[in-house]
């Protein structure tokens, strides 16, 4: 199946969150199972820069009154995976974020930039593709490549089937409805049954609209979005397109994430013998200035400080935590209010907690592995992925019962628990839980169990990438047409 998955992020060439990860390793793992995957992304500065060997295939205008656009091949290190990247640098060549400046605001031209993104990829599937290949599928992800099933629905038959992937729907590219006219959109698609949504041009609405089949990260996030307010204003339209709705989780790249090769732990380890784990634990202290302590649980949290992660129910929680003897690191950034509570903290309780406000790949693997407890308050989750680290790096996680994390974490009271769960969004019930794992920390054999059950809980791509594929021919089947 020659399948094109456009997105607008990919590790290891340019990173916010989860859709990277997931860019990198579902493509790959498709790419295993026989079929001609190619991935479209932007041609962002780092993205140039960290490609050596690339070939401009075409030069086209995707908007006869706009400028050119290029648009080079290369192949993904590691895997081989081959790109396209849309080299349009007065849109992606900028110092900074990929939809942010660094005082933490949105390119002002953002519906440009990923109109057009959206626009070449439905171009790639349609009959005025700018190179010799025409997908027949099209797995978009996120707001930022949902106008592709708009624009596809304008093009003649036939052209390329799409699945409209939500990562989180939470982010939704809603934007003045003016951006319509300059992206070419016909006034005939702006309405309440099309791209438009509350006066504004919904990018994520368009996908919704007029993708063949909507998927999302988790099955339970695809039930809690049709459900409740987690539609975040969509839940109407999911739950009258309910029957092309699914949901399927994420898988990891098990050789990124893997405590026994990662090239960023100073000692390495498996489920055979954890020894090394302990090592890793030492220096992670030593490196972040915390009390070096073997015995001390080590909490550890990797994320985007934001209301949607649980961390400030989890700030208020920590002192009586941390006054019981545990320890905390925290890397992540985000919410500027987040970043200064946790830095006053870090300050607070110098030697037991550490917070890193920046983007920090190594530290991130190191963090994973150093701690004892993984910390994923969410009060809502599409699937995550650092919970499934955590397991695989034997750093149980305390996580919410919601989306993905209800999906991948079984409870520790259970069989084969994996981690702690809990279900109301709340102080009480987290801090209960924390406390709980910390027991249980404390409980060596017991402990040792909840690890080795995560550590060899299947969470790689093999069974995803199929069912993936499934989806994608049940979207091309005659019925569908
Ligand atoms: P989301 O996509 O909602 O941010 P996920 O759990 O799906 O959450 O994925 C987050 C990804 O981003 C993980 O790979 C995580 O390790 C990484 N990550 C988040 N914040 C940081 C950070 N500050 N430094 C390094 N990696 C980070």
């Amino acid at each position: 199946m020659r399948i094109l998955f456009a997105t607008s992020e990919m590790h290891p060439l340019i990173k916010t969150g989860g859709l990277a990860d997931v860019s990198a390793s579902l493509p790959a793992a498709l790419q295993a199972l026989g079929q001609d995957v190619r991935v479209l992304l932007p041609g962002y500065t780092q993205v140039l820069d960290a490609l050596k060997s690339k070939k401009v295939v075409a030069t086209f205008k995707p908007f006869e009154d706009q400028a050119e656009v290029r648009l080079l091949s290369a192949k993904m290190p590691v895997t081989g995976v081959p790109l396209y990247v849309l080299d349009a640098p007065h849109y992606y060549c900028r110092v900074a974020g990929p939809y942010q400046y660094h005082l933490g605001g949105d390119w002002p031209d953002n519906p440009m930039r990923f109109g057009l993104l959206s626009r070449v990829a439905a171009m790639l599937g349609s009959s005025s593709s700018p190179v010799n290949w025409q997908a027949e599928l099209m797995h978009c992800n996120d707001w930022q490549t949902g106008l592709v099933p708009a624009y596809l629905h304008l093009e003649q038959e036939p052209h390329a089937k799409t699945v409209m992937a939500i990562h989180n729907i939470a982010f939704q590219g809603n934007f003045d409805h003016e951006w319509a006219k300059h992206l070419h959109l016909p006034q005939s698609l702006y309405h309440m049954h099309g791209v438009e949504f509350h006066g504004h041009l919904s990018f994520l609405k368009a996908g919704l609209q007029y993708a063949d089949r909507i998927v999302t990260v988790s099955p339970t996030y695809a039930h809690e979005i049709q459900a409740t307010e987690m539609g975040y204003g969509m839940q109407g339209l999911l739950t009258v397109r309910s029957a092309q709705v699914s949901g399927i989780l994420n898988g990891i790249d098990e050789d990124e994430w893997n405590p026994a090769t990662d090239p960023h732990l100073s000692a390495h380890y498996d489920e055979q013998d954890l020894s090394g784990k302990a090592q890793v634990k030492q220096a992670l202290q030593q490196r972040l200035g915390l009390e070096v302590d073997a015995q001390a649980p080590l909490l550890g949290v990797v994320s985007r400080l934001t209301y949607q992660k649980g961390l400030d129910l989890l700030l208020e929680c920590l002192p009586i935590l941390l006054d019981s003897g545990a320890q905390l690191a925290v890397l992540g950034s985000g919410d500027a209010e987040f970043e200064r509570r946790y830095q006053l903290l870090a300050q607070r309780y110098a030697g037991r907690v550490s917070v890193t406000t920046r983007f920090d790949e190594p530290l991130s693997h190191q963090i994973m592995a150093g701690a004892d407890i993984f910390l994923m308050p969410s009060r809502f989750e599409p699937c995550g992925l650092n919970q499934m680290y955590g397991m695989r790096y034997g750093t149980p996680p305390v996580v919410r019962r919601t989306g993905g994390l209800a999906d991948s974490v079984t409870n520790a009271s259970l069989d084969g628990g994996t981690g702690f769960v809990f279900d109301d969004p709340g102080v009480a019930a987290l801090q209960q839980t924390i406390k709980w794992a910390i027991e249980c920390y404390r409980d060596a054999p017991a402990f040792r169990r909840i690890q080795l059950n995560g550590m060899k809980k299947d969470v790689s791509w093999r069974h995803s990438a199929q069912l993936y594929l499934e989806l994608y021919k049940a979207s091309m089947a005659k019925q569908d047409q």
